[in-house]
């Protein structure tokens, strides 16, 4: 089999054992690598009903065959496990260097199973692994642990580690990769797999390694690789990306009137002109970066050179100028800034930590969680050192703090008094930066993530907010506004196909440029046995089952693919879309149908016979 180094580690941290195997060829056809493969060993060998941060759940960090291959933009790498804040399938993404490094280093993926008794780190070197001392990096920070361990072991060395987020089991910590200079950090930031590897007492996994990958054709690959990547090198998307970064989305998003706003009070900002694109590169800016073999450079280097929040690091992204700025009311962006450079040092997923703290300051506004809950603190909407403050106490988990620290489902839960109903998360996981009221396919889209309320499973809010083709799905949505019966069958193209990428370590800012063909052309050319476009499009039809299928062993019924009640009754008082609110039901009974689930939701036996899934049993 091309494109893996074959060699997949076992490593019990209970036991402290390392061992080695590697999957046979038909498990490796079915699920391929990265995500698509860990799902398939979190459903094989993680039993239904355990505790997220306890010695039962696996944590599973898996490369794609193409990670670290020269196909444009594929540095990526998945972790996969039961996620301790939603209680279903968990998942994060990442990309920088670490995943190239990590294959470099000669292996494929890494499980960790158990629970070490004290702090540990794990080195891959050229092909060989041991389990370290961590003692002296628990509480540090994720750049200078990083630091340190490159100190401690000399050489060049890349670091995936967790900070003091994830130590305090923070149920929405990051894992950050590439935390120090020169690229400055990379966020695996989703569904708290930070915590499950805090829970493990596993602070970092430091790679290096020359080995090769092998290809089936590598003359062709070359070829096939060179020629997307040029491609790409001179589309649109790259001229937007670079200029801007992922802030290029601000002001398309806020001129429809969907830029989450106040906690989804409202979707249009006002203070959009002092935290877009234009104000990062006027102020802040001062480098931009791509990941792995990305002509693409849409990552932001920033310093604050003067004043409080003086500090020089990686960001900010599109969406963490809406969690962590409108959501709040803070158009204050060197606060923003500095509050995601501070997640990143901590390893807390920005989207998650600035939804919580906005819903905060809805239930102080509500008078909901009142100055004795609060320990005196005023959580207000727009008032940037609370902000500040509550990122440290979160961390922490000190004082308030540490109610945030569980998220805003079960901090709703605790609450009462209606806060469910601007609790904006789906299945646990906080909704990103797009209001599904102004473009209502997209709230399908976060009712039926396999992780919750998350943007990147479908990408669904790149061709309804941006009103750009993506190339990957050759279909047309309706208006944002009218979501329409075929529009469900689309959102299931884009969910089936984006898996993939998590599958082969792609990033989905591809999807723009290039088609399903293009990528199955490289997969065949890189494996060296047929894979076509439709091979493409049921891989991941059957990988979104599998991570469905998890979550229905779970307990998930329809009832989980819900919004917030905000989303579905509460018309938006202005913009563009003023007055609409999100009517789910319909739309989830003709997706239902196109993927050939039951009332339920429940993937039918002919629909498991189709994807080669007859064998799960629930
Ligand atoms: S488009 Fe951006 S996120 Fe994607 S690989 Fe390139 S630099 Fe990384």
């Amino acid at each position: 089999m091309y494109g893996y180094m074959k060699k997949l580690l076992r490593v019990n941290l209970t036991a402290g054992t390392i061992t080695e195997e590697f999957p046979d060829e038909e498990t490796l056809k079915l699920y391929l690598g990265g995500c698509g493969l860990a799902t398939k060993y979190l459903f094989d060998e993680v039993k239904a009903g355990i505790d997220p941060l306890g010695p039962e759940n696996k944590l599973i960090f898996m490369t794609g065959p193409m990670t670290g291959t020269s196909a444009p933009s594929t540095g990526r790498y998945s972790v996969v496990a039961k996620s301790p804040l939603t209680g279903l399938w968990g998942h994060a993404n990442s990309g920088g260097y670490w995943g190239r490094d990590f294959k470099r280093a000669g292996f494929d993926g890494v499980i960790f199973e158990g629970i070490s008794e004290t702090p540990v780190f794990l080195v891959l070197d050229e092909g060989k692994a041991r389990l370290m001392d961590a003692s002296h990096l628990w509480g540090k920070n994720t750049s200078e642990t990083t630091k340190l361990i490159r100190q401690e072991l000399g050489g060049k060395f890349n670091v995936a580690t967790i900070g003091i987020g994830g130590e305090n089991l923070v149920k929405y910590a990051a894992i950050i990769n590439d935390a120090d200079e020169p690229h400055w950090g990379r966020a695996a930031g989703r569904c708290g797999l930070g915590a499950v590897m805090g829970s493990k007492k596993l602070k970092a996994i430091a790679v290096r390694g020359t080995a090769k990958i092998e290809v089936a054709d590598n003359e062709k690959y070359r070829e096939e690789a060179k020629l997307r990547f040029d491609w790409v090198n001179q589309s649109l998307l790259k001229m937007s990306l670079e200029v801007f970064g992922t802030a290029t989305m601000l002001d398309m998003v806020n001129v429809k009137g969907g830029f989450p706003t106040r906690n989804f009070q409202t979707g249009v900002f006002k203070g959009a002109d002092n935290i877009n694109g234009t104000a990062i590169n006027d102020n802040i800016l001062v480098d931009q970066k791509p990941c792995f073999a990305c002509p693409i450079h849409c990552g932001r280097i920033s310093e604050i050179k003067e004043g409080t929040y003086q500090s020089k690091g990686e960001g900010p992204e599109y969406e963490s100028l809406c969690s962590l700025g409108s959501m709040c009311d803070i158009d204050n962006l060197e606060a923003i800034t500095f509050a995601h450079f501070l997640c990143n040092e901590y390893g807390l997923d920005t989207i998650s930590a600035g939804a919580t703290i906005a819903f905060s300051m809805e239930c102080f506004e509500k008078k909901i969680l009142t100055l004795k809950e609060t320990e005196n603190i005023e959580i207000k909407f727009g008032d940037s050192d609370v902000l500040i403050k509550m990122v440290h106490l979160i961390a922490k988990r000190e004082g308030i703090g540490n109610l945030l620290a569980e998220g805003s489902k079960k901090m709703s839960e605790k609450l009462g008094h209606g806060s469910e109903a601007f609790a904006m998360h789906v299945k646990g996981l906080e909704l990103p930066a797009y209001d599904s009221r102004a473009a209502k396919i997209t709230g399908l889209g976060f009712a039926t993530a396999n992780r919750g309320g998350d943007h990147m499973t479908s990408f669904i809010e790149g061709p309804t907010f941006l009103s750009m083709p993506f190339l990957i799905v050759d279909a047309e949505l309706s208006d944002e506004l009218e979501a329409s019966k075929e529009d469900t069958k689309i959102l299931m193209d884009y969910e089936n196909a984006f898996g993939v990428f998590d599958s082969i370590g792609g990033c989905k800012f591809m999807g723009m440029v290039l088609t399903g063909e293009d990528w199955a052309k490289m997969i065949e050319t890189l494996m060296g046995y047929e894979f076509s476009e439709s091979d493409f499009r049921i891989l991941g039809e059957r990988i979104f089952n599998l991570q469905r299928l998890y979550n229905i062993r779970e307990g998930l019924t329809r009832a989980n693919d819900t919004l917030p009640k905000r989303l579905l009754e509460e018309p938006l008082p202005e913009g563009p879309a003023k007055g609409h609110i999100v009517d789910l039901e319909p739309l989830l009974d003709s997706y239902y149908e196109y993927r050939g689930w039951d009332i339920d939701g429940k993937p039918t036996s002919a629909t498991l016979e189709r994807l080669n899934l007859d064998w799960v049993k629930i």
